[in-house]
């Protein structure tokens, strides 16, 4: 199933080429704050799997064109991220590789949830002179059920779904979580794929262009820490919770936007956003004035 949220927090899910609205089923009024709407569904989605599957027999829904996508999970308890996860990236970004430099030696970061759009919210550039603002084309994992010390083997069983994810990052030296953390740094979409449609967490393939320019492609076999051992990794430090977003780290191949880009991702299987590059009036600050090598990830 294909899960959305659209016209202000309604819960949707995918027909062919409509949207049928779940809300009422979800129990989720779209105008509560803060908006956990698609968290609770998520909590509840195994109870109320027999309504949805009703609802999407029904089709009695609008036309994808008549309504507005917006980010699928707004409100997540926490946004978990993995640096240089894949071989050819690591190389790029000239880091010793040796396993200290990679995701396996560093862990994770977080970014801040607030930093999520969706797929109809253009990117805002903060006026940032003399630096950098590059793309990072992402496998988002949404986990479905609460856990801590998972293992590997039993990991599969907490995954909820898979999205588009795009990890925009200001380069440079300062902590990382500020670099990453700017609103619309972390589009996702179009909508959350169940995991029940993908089959096989290591062959799943994803490509981002830059103005129809191939820019990024890769398979999660080329992951160094896999999908299992992000996530026993991640719940051995926290509980994760159902809506938790997993950015799975990026291949070669990032690189600058400008305004007036516009940045395309796409997984086989999950979908595709087309997201417009604007320049944003706010998020200018003295920080960012000084000189750094824009080298580190
Ligand atoms: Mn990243």
């Amino acid at each position: 199933m294909k899960l959305v949220t659209f016209d202000g927090n309604k819960i949707g899910v995918i027909a062919g080429d409509q949207v049928v609205d779940l809300s009422q089923i979800a129990g989720v009024d779209p105008a509560q704050w803060p908006p956990v709407g698609m968290v609770q569904f998520i909590n509840r989605f195994e109870d109320l799997r027999p309504q949805v599957e009703a609802a999407l027999q029904a089709g009695q829904g609008q036309p994808l064109t008549a309504v507005r996508l917006e980010a699928p999970l707004r409100w997540p308890n926490k946004i978990i991220a993995f640096p240089a996860n894949y071989h050819d990236h690591i190389s790029e970004m000239k880091e010793n590789v040796v396993s200290k430099a990679t995701a396996k030696g560093q862990g994770f970061f977080l970014k801040a949830n607030s930093s999520l759009s969706g797929p109809r919210d253009p990117i805002l550039l903060p006026p940032v002179a003399g630096r950098e603002i590059h793309h990072e084309c992402e496998l988002g994992i949404i986990i479905g059920r609460r856990g801590r010390g998972i293992a590997d083997a039993d990991a599969s069983s907490v995954i909820f779904g898979f999205t588009c994810l795009l990890d925009m990052v200001i380069r440079g030296q300062e902590e990382r979580v500020m670099r990453k953390s700017y609103d619309s740094f972390c589009p996702i979409g179009p909508w959350i794929v169940t995991a029940d449609e993908i089959a096989d967490l290591t062959q799943i393939t994803m490509r981002l262009w830059v103005n129809g320019e191939l820019r990024q492609s890769a398979s999660t076999r080329d992951l160094i820490v896999d999908i299992p051992s992000m996530i026993s990794m991640s719940s051995a430090v926290c509980t994760l919770e159902p809506g938790d977003i997993i950015a799975t780290g990026t291949p070669a191949g990032v690189g600058p936007v400008q305004a007036g880009d516009t940045l395309s991702i796409e997984i086989d299987g999950i979908g595709r956003m087309d997201l417009q590059v604007e320049a944003g009036t706010q998020g200018a600050h003295s920080v960012w004035s000084a000189p750094k090598i824009a080298t580190r990830a």
